[in-house]
C-alpha cells in the first residue's frame, strides 16, 4: 500500500512542479495570427477580375469605368464601411470608411489607408471608360490588406483605447483626390496614418516605409512591430528625401496638414505599373499576407489593444492541476489494486 501511494504522489508532485504554462501572447501577436491568407487571395481575385463579382468579372476600377460601382458596393459591405462622397473629374466618387471605436474617445484615431481605384494610363490607347485596368499590385494589394484588417480588428473580443479608421480612398490616380477630400473633412488630427500603396510586388522581401523627418519615430515603431512578429518581410524605413521626395500617394495630404503618416510600399515598381498587365500573376500573395499581418498588429499596438477579460474558473481547474491530481489518484489506485490483488 505504501508503495502505491508513494508512486502516485511522487508522480503527481513531479508534474505539479513543472514549468508553468506560457502566458498569453500580446494582443497584436494574437490578432496577426488571425490574418487569413485565403481571404487575402480571395479579395485580390475579386478586385482584379480573376473571380466573378456578382456574376461577372471586374475589368477596371478606374473612376470613369462602370465596374467601379460594383467594387464600391462590395467593398462597403466587406469592410462594414460608410461612404464619404465627393466629386473628381466631374464624376461621383466615394471613400469607404470603417471605424472601429476605441474606449477613449478623446484620443486621436489610428488610420490604415489604401486607394482602391486603378489606371492603365501607360498602355497605349488606354480609355478609362472602357479599357481593362486590373491594378493588381497598384493597389488591389493594399485594399486586400484593408478588407482583412476590417475582418480581424473588427472581430476583436478585447478593446482598443484609440479608434481605428480603415479607409479605402478613391480617385488617387486623379491626383490624390480622395485623400485630399478626406483630410479636408477631418475635424481632428489622426494619431498616425499608415498608407499602403502598392504592397504586392516583392523584390527582395523589403517593405519600404517612406517617412517625413518629422515622424521618423513612427517608422521605427513600425519596424519594432515587424520584429514582434515572425515575418519574412523586412521593414526598411527610408527618409522621403532620400526616396526622391516621395509625395505620390495618399500619405501626402496628411503631411501637408501636419499630420503624421507613413507610406509603405514595395520598390522598385514592377514593369507592369499603370498598364493593363498589372495582373494577379505579378503579385506575391504571401507578401501581401505578411503586410496584412504587420498592418493589423501595428494598428493594434498603436491603438492600445487590450486582451478580452477571461473569467477564470475557480480553483485547481484553471491551472490544469485538477486533471493532474485526478490522474495521480487514478494511478495510485491502479497500483494499490494490483498489489492487493
Ligand atoms: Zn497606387
Amino acid at each position: 500500500m505504501s508503495v502505491g501511494v508513494s508512486v502516485g504522489v511522487t508522480w503527481l508532485v513531479g508534474l505539479a512542479a513543472a514549468d508553468p504554462l506560457p502566458g498569453p501572447d500580446p494582443p497584436a501577436v494574437t490578432l496577426a495570427a488571425r490574418v487569413y491568407r485565403a481571404r487575402v487571395q480571395d479579395t485580390l481575385e475579386l478586385l482584379t477580375g480573376e473571380q466573378d463579382l456578382d456574376g461577372s468579372p471586374i475589368a477596371s476600377r478606374n473612376i470613369h469605368h462602370a465596374d467601379i460601382a460594383r467594387v464600391e458596393a462590395w467593398l462597403q459591405a466587406s469592410m462594414g464601411a460608410k461612404r464619404q462622397e465627393f466629386r473628381a473629374e466631374r464624376t461621383d466618387c466615394a471613400n469607404l470608411i470603417r471605424v472601429i471605436e476605441g474606449t477613449e474617445p478623446d484620443l486621436e484615431p489610428v488610420l490604415i489607408g489604401a486607394h482602391y481605384d486603378s489606371t492603365a494610363e501607360l498602355t497605349e490607347g488606354y480609355d478609362p471608360k472602357t479599357s481593362d485596368a486590373p491594378g493588381a499590385d497598384d493597389n488591389a494589394s493594399g485594399v486586400a490588406v484593408l478588407v482583412e484588417a476590417a475582418n480581424v480588428l473588427g472581430g476583436w473580443e478585447g478593446t482598443f483605447r484609440r479608434s481605428i479608421h480603415l479607409v479605402a480612398f478613391s480617385a488617387e490616380e486623379q491626383g490624390l483626390k480622395g485623400s485630399i477630400h478626406y483630410v479636408d473633412e477631418l475635424t481632428r488630427p489622426v494619431h498616425m496614418a499608415l498608407i499602403l500603396d502598392p504592397v504586392g510586388h516583392n523584390p527582395g522581401d523589403w517593405l519600404f516605409v517612406a517617412f517625413d523627418a518629422r515622424w521618423e519615430d513612427a517608422a521605427r515603431e513600425l519596424e519594432a512591430t515587424a520584429e514582434q512578429l515572425v515575418l519574412r518581410l523586412e521593414v526598411g524605413p527610408v527618409d522621403h528625401e532620400t526616396f526622391g521626395g516621395d509625395e505620390r500617394s495618399d500619405h501626402a495630404p496628411f503631411w501637408w496638414a501636419e499630420m503624421p503618416a507613413l507610406h509603405a510600399g514595395s520598390f522598385p515598381l514592377p514593369p507592369a505599373y499603370h498598364t493593363e498587365d498589372d495582373t494577379l500573376d505579378g503579385v506575391d500573395v504571401d507578401f501581401v499576407h505578411e503586410v496584412a499581418q504587420l498592418s493589423v498588429a501595428h494598428a493594434a499596438n498603436l491603438a492600445g489593444a487590450t486582451a478580452p477579460v477571461v473569467e477564470e474558473e475557480p480553483g485547481l481547474c484553471a491551472t490544469g492541476a485538477l486533471p493532474t491530481v485526478g490522474l495521480g489518484i487514478l494511478l495510485s489506485l491502479v497500483v494499490l489494486r494490483r498489489r492487493s490483488g
